[in-house]
């Protein structure tokens, strides 16, 4: 593995002012934020010296947030978005691997949105299908779900592994899901954790900087980034969310990646739970072939793009026919249950898991003291169930952090008991909401109420959330 550290700027133009003496007179922090706040360019010396005050912490908190801040409101320039992505990727240390592993070499990413649980299917299917997946993941951002926080809600699960362990894990599993930390991609932690908590999520650059720095890390062959757009995706216009994928895709061909990025829609949660441990049940009943059809959708359309971007399938539709395969088959799921107990999980409780019926299962997980059920307030046809303001009563419910570093509670969540598209009565119950605390209150009843949008259309099938693939300008199959 090669040593953490931060190479020295490419050019002398790169490396800033010189003093008379020769050196380089590095600015102050006050200066970069004055001069990125004012829709200046930062030189790579400037972001460099940026990263490495995060690191050394020399940056105040609230110069962080400044400087992030800035940076989402005048945004950066496609070279100022790639050295920073690097900067990123180079306060910690890079994940090497066997040559013969290349093109196996593959992973997913995905914006971040509501009940999405994909990479907890699609790593350990991918590892059925050959692939190598060295998964490195975030925790909740915002009002999206993180795919850490999912999977330590299952008892002993160890989200930090160091890079040694993460190539055991690959030769012995094929997959891994693991977080950043002090010796990967640490000035990403930093970073997220203090996005989260200032209202820079949505920033093209500092997205595809955060996104990327962790692939360019794990050394891929190919990487998918799941471009959310909707109502409930950090940006919902469709025509900003093909900015963001178009900006991925250029960028990681800028830093030697094979990029391809998918538009999927985020208006209603994807599944039917929502929160974290119900969320790794309905993973669970997806790896056993069954679950709700748009997240077996996603999943297999995900990894069939995978699969033949990566040069291990000819076509997409074959890529998308091995990865269903490995769910129906169990290999899935069996590498599932390997990847846990490789990552600390009590292999007896990883097997329950793996081999249990769903209510057996809901006894293994932790869950909520109470359970409260919402009723349609008129007949109709469920047009939507609108993501957003449901993710806002369970972050309020403790689902999500308002402060850096904050626990969250694994049992918060809710289980739609509808789907769009179908007919409701009036009366009938279509959310069970679990909560720890005291009943909800009624403005949270009223806006989760509010989340449910009848009509008087006929029932209808509701659509594939996969709307598009943005593939990299000169694709060519290996
Ligand atoms: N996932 C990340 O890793 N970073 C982001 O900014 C958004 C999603």
């Amino acid at each position: 593995m090669a040593a953490p550290g931060t190479p020295p700027p490419s050019t002398p133009e790169a490396a800033g002012a010189v003093s008379e003496g020769g050196g380089r007179e590095p600015k102050k922090l006050p200066e970069l934020i004055r001069l990125k706040r004012d829709g200046g360019h930062l030189s790579e010396a400037d972001i460099r010296d940026f990263v490495q005050a995060v690191m050394d912490g020399s940056a105040q908190d609230t110069q962080i947030g400044a400087m992030l801040m800035a940076i989402r409101l005048r945004g950066m320039d496609p070279e100022e978005t790639s050295v920073l992505t690097q900067a990123l990727a180079d306060s910690g240390q890079q994940l090497e691997w066997p040559k013969a592993w290349h093109q196996q070499l593959v992973d997913k990413h995905s914006t971040g949105g509501v009940g999405d649980k994909v990479s907890l299917v699609l790593a350990p299917a991918l590892a059925a299908c050959g692939c190598k997946v060295p998964m490195i993941s975030g925790r909740g951002l915002g009002h999206t779900g993180g795919t850490l926080d999912k999977l330590e809600s299952i008892p002993g699960f160890n989200v930090t592994q160091s890079p040694e362990q993460i190539l055991r894990l690959l030769e012995e599993v094929g997959c891994c899901i693991v977080g950043q930390s002090e010796k990967l991609v640490p000035a990403d932690g930093i970073l997220y954790a203090a996005r989260d908590v200032t209202a820079t999520v949505d920033s093209v650059p500092l997205i595809t900087a955060s996104i990327l720095s962790k692939k360019v890390v794990e050394g891929l062959s190919t990487l998918v980034v799941d471009v959310k757009f909707g109502g409930a995706a950090v940006f919902p216009d469709q025509e900003q969310a093909r900015e963001l994928a178009n900006t991925l895709v250029r960028a990681g061909v800028g830093l030697g990646l094979r990029v391809a990025a998918a538009l999927t829609a985020m208006d209603s949660p994807l599944g039917r739970s929502v929160g974290h441990t119900l969320e790794v049940e309905e993973a669970l009943l997806c790896l056993d072939g069954a679950g709700p059809p748009d997240l077996r959708d996603l999943v297999i359309r995900l990894g069939g793009a995978i699969l033949w971007l990566s040069g291990q399938e000819e076509t997409q539709d074959k890529g998308v026919a091995r990865m269903a395969a490995a769910l129906d088959d169990g290999s899935a799921l069996r590498r599932f249950q390997l990847m846990l107990s490789a990552q600390g999980v009590e292999p007896g409780l990883a097997r329950a898991l793996c081999s249990g019926s769903p209510a057996q299962r809901r006894q293994l997980l932790p869950h909520a003291r109470e359970q409260e059920e919402l009723l349609a307030p008129a007949d109709g046809t469920v047009e939507n169930v609108l993501a957003l303001p449901l993710a806002r009563v369970l972050h309020e419910l403790g689902a999500g952090r308002s402060r850096a570093g904050q626990p969250i509670r694994p049992g918060v969540g809710a289980e739609l008991l509808v789907d769009v598209g179908q007919w409701l009565y009036r009366g009938t119950p279509w959310l069970r909401v679990h909560l720890d605390g005291p009943a909800l209150s009624d403005q949270q009843r009223r806006a989760l109420q509010g989340a449910l949008v009848l009509s008087d259309r006929a029932p209808f099938k509701a659509p594939s959330p996969f709307a598009e693939l943005v593939l990299p300008p000169t694709f060519v199959q290996p």
